[in-house]
């Protein structure tokens, strides 16, 4: 006779083996996975159910996920989806998947942004799954986005999230390098926000197998000093902003104070606004047009 796997028996087994293979959050992943592949995105369906038997079919699934994980696939990739502000967003690996630090940009600029009206408009430049703009829009009900990304593989995947949200009729898409797009449309922007590459050269053979091995190398490498992006968005977003306008971005580690003095040395930047995430790190840069 087959042995009986019950929820709770084989997420115990599952956490037990991604511990062994040294994921840093075995239990977690073992939940999201199997309430994935059991279509419940709602984790405590485990624990209601955790006498449930699983059957063959939903056994095999997860042990698919199971091999998928242990060698460093995110989980991100596996279900395909990451929640992002309460919100659910496709991802797939021509896009990098939504960070919780991520966050702390958005919110800095929904304070910034609180009454925007009929004609405050936005663009996020290098959107991925478009985490960024689609949230903005879906808290701000008036505001309008242009969302830019190089990649057409990540473009789709924005697109299809501005539709599954249900703000397609307030975002526009563009493909392109940085604001070349913005710029040939001409139309003056109240904010620019973005998450550019940012990971300095030598720092990349270091970052997490996760990581390196799976997201796309274009959003993660920021060049030398990782700052190619920045110097760019900082050079050419002045022109396209309202008086009054800003530039939002998020930062990697020690790079907030490198890009306060780049500002420095520009006629078009004034206030140099510095914000922490959670673990106390510098993590998002706003810049004021003087
Ligand atoms: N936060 C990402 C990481 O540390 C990097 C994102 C980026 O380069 N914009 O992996």
């Amino acid at each position: 006779m087959s042995e009986v796997w019950t929820i709770g028996k084989i997420l115990k087994w599952t956490e037990e083996y991604f511990q062994k293979a040294q994921l840093d959050s075995p239990r977690l992943d073992a939940e999201v996975l199997l309430a994935h592949v059991l279509n419940r995105p709602e984790r405590i369906y485990l624990y209601v159910h955790f006498d449930q038997p699983l059957e063959q079919s939903e056994l095999a699934a997860y042990r698919e996920c199971i091999k998928r994980r242990v060698q460093h696939e995110p989980v991100a990739y596996i279900t395909g989806h990451r929640d992002f502000m309460g919100l659910d967003f496709k991802v797939t690996k021509d896009t990098l998947i939504p960070r919780p630090d991520t966050e702390i940009l958005v919110e800095a600029v929904l304070q910034r942004l609180p009454a925007a009206g009929e004609n405050t408009t936005l663009a996020d430049i290098g959107t991925g799954t478009g985490a960024i703009c689609l949230s903005l829009l879906n808290y701000l009900p008036k505001l309008r986005a242009m969302a830019v990304d190089i990649s057409p593989g990540a473009l789709a995947v924005a697109q299809e999230n501005s539709l599954s949200l249900g703000l397609s009729q307030r975002v526009e898409f563009f493909q392109g390098d940085l604001l070349a797009p913005l710029k040939a449309k001409g139309e003056l922007l109240n904010a620019i926000v973005s998450n550019p590459p940012y990971i300095p050269k030598a720092d990349i053979a270091a970052l997490a197998a996760d990581v390196k091995a799976y997201e796309p190398m274009g959003a993660l490498d920021g060049g030398e000093d990782g700052l190619d992006f920045y110097r760019r968005l900082l050079a050419e977003s002045g022109d396209l902003l309202k008086d009054g306008g800003f530039l939002a971005m998020e930062v990697g580690i020690h790079q907030a104070c490198q890009l306060d003095a780049l500002a420095k040395d520009m006629s078009q930047w004034g206030k140099c606004e510095i914000l922490r995430d959670l673990a106390g790190i510098e993590r998002v840069v706003i810049l004021w047009k003087a």
